[in-house]
């Protein structure tokens, strides 16, 4: 058996963390998944209806290639086994948002089976998350009651809109495990191009699973907070569940196995139904679909054109560019960040590149709340100036000054030219240092009394200097230069 991972503090003793992930992740497909209507977000209501969608009497569903290649690609992402015989299953249950009275879906027989992935924690230690499937089944349609006091509408747009449902083991031990794989899957599939991830829009989201028991006992009773959609969410929820659920177990309680619902407002859940009265969904298999069946040449010809996965890209940062794990793990998160980072680091130092990259326009980029897509300095832009710097045209503190300038709009163009026109030259030229240095130690007899006890306080000389040339001195002639005159070693 081995050792618990992570432990949770009780008041009579230490906990275990128990989380399974259920992921539903939109297929980005232009139609749905047994019908030719447009699956696209935003439409106006019902806009995005076919017959088959409404559960017109007669009606057909008839498979959607493409969904079923994205789930394939998706599988393969997740190293997990695909199977060339599957089948679709009715789900039933009623609500008004499910003309068809069933959810097509996937049970005893998913289109992919098992698999594993490597999830990266925030420290740089990775976990090995087991996936239990990825089937295939549609999206109900929508209820909205808060339209007319006395009337529910209902939109059926989402009405069989392709998800896939990707299943984990319950492999993790603690909320941070649970939000780093589900953002782990989020990236994947974005890589893949298989779904947007866009959480908001309702891409992708998530049912958290968690149970705690002692160190060494078997699982617990899991509870399951349906539908959480942000990875901050899925943290609170896993913290809030074990908290209660520790809470009650050692005030002598036992946990009920049920379905909750999270409040983003409060970051609690509560019961929505408990497993009494849980559907029971009579699955079986629809008897208007054949099983999906298909040649393992067609895996093998999907498995060969997939892009490289952000694994692969992390390990080629490390080597190529001799990045450290962290960086290169930020770096290889996402496809567009990545190409950027790319763009810059060819042909030049790949540290000094994701220095710049991670530190000035991440962080230019999060104030302004603007994607790298959108980022006002140009990859060739800030590849540019790095080269400015590396040739000693200017120091790193002008190469910042001339990066926001830009960011801001203030400049546009060729980073050369910019500092050439503001005369931002790093001024090497050392009769120019000295002339300065010589004026600063005229002027200030008490520090110079002063640097002659404690040689450290030469850094104010240096400031000075630095201050007195608009930030242009080379600073490493500046500093050669007050050693000589200030006699400090
Ligand atoms: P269901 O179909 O009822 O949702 P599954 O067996 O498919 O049940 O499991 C759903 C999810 O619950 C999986 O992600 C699994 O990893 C997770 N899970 C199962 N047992 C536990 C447990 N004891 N604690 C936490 N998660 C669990
Ligand atoms: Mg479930």
């Amino acid at each position: 058996m081995t050792e618990p991972r992570k432990l949770l503090q009780g008041s009579t003793g230490d906990w275990e963390v128990v989380v399974g992930l259920e992921v539903h992740a939109q297929v980005a497909s232009k139609s749905k998944l047994f019908s030719g209507a447009s699956a696209e977000y935003g439409a106006g209501p019902n806009e995005n209806v076919s017959l088959v969608d409404a559960a017109m009497p007669g009606m057909l569903p008839v498979i959607n290639r493409f969904c079923v290649e994205q789930a394939i690609r998706t599988g393969l992402g997740l190293n997990a086994k695909i199977n060339t015989w599957s089948r679709f299953d009715r789900k039933n249950y009623f609500y008004p948002d499910l003309p068809q009275g069933y959810q097509i879906s996937q049970y005893k027989d998913p289109i992919v089976g098992e698999g594993e992935i490597e999830v990266e924690l925030d420290g740089g230690e990775t976990i090995t998350v087991g996936i239990e499937r990825l089937h295939l089944e549609q999206d109900a349609g929508k209820s909205i009651h808060d339209l007319a006091p006395n009337e529910s509408y209902v939109d059926l747009n989402r009405s069989g809109v392709a998800l896939m449902e990707i299943v984990s083991k319950p492999d993790m031990r603690s909320a941070e495990e649970g939000a780093a794989y589900f953002s782990k899957v989020r990236t994947i599939v974005r890589y893949l191009g298989t779904c947007d991830g866009n959480m908001e829009e309702g891409s992708m989201r998530a049912d958290v699973n968690v149970s705690v028991r002692r160190p060494g006992e078997p699982f617990g009773t899991r509870t399951e907070t349906k539908n959480v959609n942000s990875i901050r969410f899925t943290r609170q929820v896993i913290d809030y569940e074990a908290r209660r659920q520790i809470e009650i177990l050692e005030n002598g309680g036992t946990i009920d196995q049920e379905t909750r619902l999270f409040d983003p407002k409060t970051g609690e859940t509560r019961t929505m139904r408990s497993k009494e009265d849980a559907h029971d969904y009579r699955y079986f298999p629809d008897p208007d679909l054949l099983p999906l069946t298909f040649a393992q040449e067609w895996v093998d010809e999907i498995k060969a054109s997939l892009p490289e996965l952000p694994d692969q890209k992390k390990h080629r940062f490390m080597d190529e560019y001799g990045l450290s794990a962290y960086d290169a793990l930020v770096l290889a998160a996402d496809k567009e960040k990545a190409a950027y980072f790319e763009e810059v680091a060819g042909g030049r130092d790949g540290k000094l590149a994701a220095n710049w990259v991670t530190g000035e326009l991440f962080g230019a980029l999060n104030k302004a709340g603007k994607d790298v897509d959108a980022s006002p300095v140009s990859a060739s832009q800030l590849g540019s100036l790095i080269d400015l710097i590396k040739d000693g045209t200017i120091s790193g503190k002008i190469a910042k000054d001339v990066f926001a300038l830009i960011f801001e709009g203030e400049e546009d163009g060729d980073p050369a030219d910019i500092v050439e026109k503001r005369g931002l030259k790093q001024v090497t030229d050392t009769g120019a240092i000295e002339a300065i240095v010589d004026e600063i130690i005229a002027a200030n007899p008490k520090q110079v009394e002063q640097v002659k006890e404690k040689p450290k306080t030469m850094g104010w000389f240096v400031g000075q200097v630095m201050k007195a040339s608009g930030g242009k001195a080379n600073p490493q002639a500046v500093n050669e230069i007050l050693k000589k005159k200030l006699g400090v070693e």
